[in-house]
């Protein structure tokens, strides 16, 4: 069993707090990833796992044991980094077998290791070639190969992908997801890009200041972020944030903000009622897919309408991103079928879906709902 346990793990460099207080099970197969901002402490919380850098403070757990004190070759784990660090004297073969080479294996065992290796990659035609000769995403499937063929109980990834251009990226990153499914290994896995985090993760770690902000399955995050800087970090375009003040107009909870008054669903209302939240500065929160233009949205959502002048409007293909001022003292995007045709400089006339709105509280900036 392959499961990792970091049991508040800190790091610190000098004066410099890395990782704080990092309390985290990861389960056996599991495609886990870390995310989040240069500097929030990926790559250090990697290499405290890896053995590269010293645990300041906490326990890790490879499997039941505990490693802190184990050195980086004996903790059956194996690093593809970002730079995919090939031997450039050795050709394909030579770098695959290198690592197994010196744990003494028999050159019967590696044959059949690289072999097999090579053919889950699809680079069986290249063995006998060096590094220089390769394409960018064939020198990382070489790095993939090289760890797989060590058939270690956890993979580590330290932004494998980052080197590669945004066609090869979307590529290597199925199938660093099919590989996973196919050699049933926990994977931890670092990178600074939302959409790779979304797509490949069993279950995403945020992290911000060398602090876990929220771990949980990629849906749940992005419904259900747990402060402002999630809701910011993860999806693209980001979450729109507007500050303003809610009230209470007869029955109804109203959020007024800069250009934008609108009216809360009952049950919504009612929650904010009740959590003290009524005559009090909010942060709202709504995702650029909530913005509607469908005149049968417009017509049924009289309380969440709104005019508003469109700045930009990038067209993406199939749909566009229209980029709103007169909302908040920054552009709001919203996120429409290109068929609308909508060009910049025009006056729209769009909803909010108030299903889908968020509230943070003001100054915690953590999710009220
Ligand atoms: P990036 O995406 O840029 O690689 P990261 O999230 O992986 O960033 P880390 O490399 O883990 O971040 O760094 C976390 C913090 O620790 C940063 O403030 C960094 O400057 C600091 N740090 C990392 N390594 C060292 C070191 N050897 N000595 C001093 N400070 C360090």
């Amino acid at each position: 069993m392959a499961q990792v346990h970091l049991k508040h793990l800190y790091k610190t460099f000098g004066d410099v707090s890395a990782v704080s207080d990092f309390d985290l099970e990861i389960q056996d197969q599991e495609f886990l990833v870390l995310v989040g901002p240069s500097g929030c402490g990926k790559s250090t919380t990697l290499r405290m796992i890896a053995g590269l850098e010293e645990i300041s403070k906490g326990e890790l757990y490879i499997g039941n044991r505990l490693v802190n004190d184990v050195p980086p070759k004996d903790r059956d784990i194996a690093m593809v980094f970002q730079s995919y660090a090939l031997y450039p004297h050795m050709n394909v073969y030579q770098n695959m077998a290198f690592g197994l080479k010196l744990r003494k294996f028999k050159k019967k065992e590696i044959e059949e290791r690289v072999r097999e290796a090579a053919k889950i990659l699809d680079i069986e035609h290249l063995l006998d070639r060096k590094p220089k000769a390769l394409s960018g995403g064939q020198r990382q499937r070489v790095a993939l190969g090289r760890a797989i063929v060590r058939e270690p109980q956890v993979f580590l990834m330290d932004e494998p992908l980052s080197n590669l251009d945004a066609k090869l990226r979307v590529q290597m990153r199925t199938e660093i997801s099919k590989l996973h499914q196919r050699l049933k290994t926990t994977v931890i896995y670092v990178t600074h890009d939302q959409t790779e985090a979304m797509t490949m993760g069993d279950r995403i770690v945020v992290m911000k200041d060398g602090v876990i902000q929220q771990a949980d399955t990629p849906t749940e995050i992005y419904q259900h972020p747990a402060n402002v800087f999630v809701a910011g970090f993860i999806g693209s375009p980001s979450m729109n944030i507007i500050e303003g003040r809610l009230s209470e107009k007869g029955h109804d909870v109203c959020f007024k903000g800069t250009g934008l008054e609108v009216k809360l669903p009952a049950g919504r209302g009612k929650i904010l009622k009740e959590k003290g939240y009524v005559e009090k500065e909010v942060i709202f929160g709504i995702r650029p897919e909530d913005i509607h233009d469908e005149p049968l949205f417009l017509e049924s959502s009289p309380d969440s309408r709104f005019t508003s002048k469109v700045e930009v409007a990038e067209n993406m293909g199939s749909e566009m991103y229209l980029y709103l001022s007169g909302i908040a003292d920054k552009w709001v995007t919203a996120r429409v079928n290109a068929r609308t045709g909508f060009t910049a400089g025009s006056e729209v006339e769009l909803a909010l879906d108030m299903n889908k709105i968020h509230i943070f509280d003001k100054e915690s900036e953590e999710t009220v709902f």
